[in-house]
């Protein structure tokens, strides 16, 4: 286990959310939940330094390392899909998020063959998901590395890329993008993940970019996170995947806070965020189409809770998360996967992992 220690992670708020949070504080004053919603995303609290019992400094440990001198960067827990660190650089620092504990490393253009040449030698391989950090922070290098998959790995069917730029700098958007999209559309399926956690961040200039970008071919989905003081209540929720249906945007995870040192503000317990998603989905507030699934990140990997994942909780506050992922497996994708200190195995070869609960108080 890594030393305890809080990750310094600089505040950092675009101008675009500057002027937002100018905006609705004159429309609806500086304590509206409004505000709170993306002031609380964005800006520092002293809560931060009352460190309880999270410890995840760093998110799943599935890095490829020992592959040929494949540069850092690339994670693979599963036979489909490869994970692609494209860079740690993102507009606005989430202070919930875990890319606070990572160094802030880029992969450069003559890292690109090399990648592309992993890819293209694995035919298990089907879709990338191109993360980080922001990868339409860097969108020529993110270009590259596409054209290049499409050209060498055609067994790539489906690109994802993660993003959260839509709602913290619109501005930063062009057209060669969109154009880029379109070109490729024939040759690969390209689907975005936006995190919009409250419906106001969902501005005209985010609504015109998911808009542009929904006609340039790619797929909108949300992957957003559970906030306390943010979010965590049906109102908002109900408003929130109301207006992503009406933009278009498919539901996908509704996660639970990474339980990262200095977060616990931010987390919920479990119990509470069971009752959420219960009254959010299964009470006729929202339509079908846009039913969430609440997940954990834990250090295993995502998990969705189901009756009979959620075991026993310790006197430390940890609960069993019980998954169906196998080490077989992980071995076999990834054979530098490391099973780590708070997962163990069944007599089943599932993995058991430990989850910290949020509290409620
Ligand atoms: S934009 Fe995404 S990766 Fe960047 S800090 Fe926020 S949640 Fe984390």
């Amino acid at each position: 286990m890594p030393e305890l220690k809080k990750a310094a992670f600089k505040q950092k708020v675009p101008e675009y959310l500057e002027h937002l949070l100018a905006s609705i504080r004159s429309e609806f004053g500086g304590k509206s939940p409004e505000y709170n919603a993306i002031y609380n995303q964005y800006f520092y609290s002293p809560l931060e330094d009352l460190v309880g019992k999270e410890h995840n400094l760093k998110h799943y440990e599935a890095a490829l390392t020992s592959k040929g001198g494949l540069p850092h960067g690339l994670e693979r827990l599963y036979k489909r899909q490869l994970v692609i660190d494209l860079t740690m650089v993102c507009a606005a620092h989430c202070r919930y998020c875990l890319r606070a504990n990572y160094e802030p490393v880029q992969i450069k253009r003559s890292d690109i063959e090399r990648i592309v040449a992993y890819i293209a030698s694995d035919k298990h391989l089907k879709e990338l998901l191109i993360t980080g950090g922001d990868p339409f922070m860097v969108p020529r290098l993110l270009m590259e590395l596409i054209s290049e998959v499409v050209k060498k790995a055609p067994d790539i069917k489906i690109i994802r890329i993660g993003t959260r730029l839509p709602v913290q700098s619109p501005d930063k958007f062009d057209e060669e993008l969109f154009g880029f999209f379109k070109s490729y559309g024939q040759s690969i399926s390209f689907e975005c993940a936006i995190q919009i956690n409250h419906a106001i961040e969902l501005q005209e200039q985010s609504r015109k970019i998911i808009e542009v970008l929904q006609k340039s071919g790619v797929r909108i989905y949300s992957q957003n996170v559970l906030l306390k003081n943010v979010n965590d209540n049906i109102p908002v929720l109900v408003e929130l995947y109301d207006q992503l249906r009406y933009l278009g945007v498919e539901a996908h995870y509704l996660f639970h806070p990474v339980p990262l040192i200095g977060t616990h503000h931010f987390r919920t317990s479990i119990a509470t965020a069971l009752t959420l998603i219960k009254e959010l989905t299964s009470s006729g507030r929202i339509s079908g189409r846009i039913k969430p699934m609440l997940s954990l990140m834990t250090d295993v990997g995502k998990v969705t809770l189901y009756e009979g994942t959620l075991g026993a909780k310790d006197g430390q506050g940890y609960l069993d998360i019980q998954t169906n992922y196998r080490i077989k497996d992980r071995l076999r994708w990834n054979p530098d996967y490391l099973l780590p200190d708070s997962a163990r195995v069944d007599n089943q070869g599932r993995i058991i992992v430990k989850y910290l609960d949020g509290r409620d108080d």
